[in-house]
């Protein structure tokens, strides 16, 4: 599996670079998790974002799916889109929401059952509802040839049940958005409650990611370090970053 990050700002694009958006890669099938700002001017530099094969959306807050009106615009007059309508995943508890995400003829919106387990082409994927002030899945994605796995915290502050969750993962990304002493934060997790959360699952790698534009990067990575006592290869997200696992 590769994943190449589209965006990975919180709440709103900065200096050029997006909000919440991966392209997740297997095999020929190609999956995009989230679609904040800029997903399409990113996805259009690697590949042409008519080949995508289903779209999967944590939740419903404007940086995670800021782009998804263009992309159903791109399917919809392109000459040379597919005829078959795109799929995209998204929880149904949020109707407004979800019914948009059909367009006839061009896209279509498939509610997801956080309770049990879904498969998408080549990725069997897992929920977890999180702590945020809207209804939010982290995602759980296992690649079934390889049995690699990633998982996304998606948007939340931090709760235990995140530990089994992301036990033993291949790759982390978490919502690392701010420093620490914010912990117990409704919405978001601190370097710290990162650092420790990865270093309790024993994940294998850790991308910080939904980082805040006045943040000092540096300081959010080397205080997640500190946390997991340096034994986890840590990154800050960055456009166009691929990841193989
Ligand atoms: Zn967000
Ligand atoms: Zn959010």
């Amino acid at each position: 599996m590769k994943v190449t990050i589209l965006g990975y700002w919180g709440a709103y694009p900065h200096q050029g670079e997006g909000t919440t958006s991966f392209l997740l890669e297997s095999g020929d099938f190609h999956l995009l998790l989230d679609a904040g700002s800029t997903t399409l001017v990113q996805l259009e530099k690697i590949l042409d974002p008519l080949v995508l094969d289903a779209v999967i959306l944590t939740h419903y807050h404007h940086d995670h799916i800021a782009d998804l009106g263009v992309l159903q615009y791109l399917r919809q007059l392109k000459p040379s889109a597919p005829i078959a309508e795109l799929p995209i995943y998204g929880h149904s508890e949020d109707l407004a929401h979800f019914n948009a995400l059909t367009l006839p003829g061009v896209s279509k919106g498939i509610a997801y059952q956080p309770q049990k387990e879904l498969t998408i082409g080549p990725f069997q994927i897992s929920f977890l509802k999180t702590v945020h002030p809207v209804l939010c899945f982290a995602m759980r994605i296992v690649e079934r040839e390889t049995g690699k796995v990633l998982v996304f915290t998606a948007d939340t502050g931090y709760f235990a049940d995140l530990i089994p969750f992301c036990q033993d993962a291949d790759v982390l990304i978490t919502d690392t958005y701010f420093l620490e002493g914010m912990e117990g934060h409704h919405a978001h997790l601190t370097s710290k409650e990162t650092g420790l959360l990865a270093k309790e699952a024993n994940v294998k790698k850790l991308v910080l990611s939904h980082l805040k534009q006045d943040v000092d990067l540096q300081e959010l990575k080397r205080q997640t370090e500190e946390y997991h006592h340096h034994k986890i290869e840590t990154h800050l997200a960055q456009t166009l970053m691929e990841i193989e696992l």
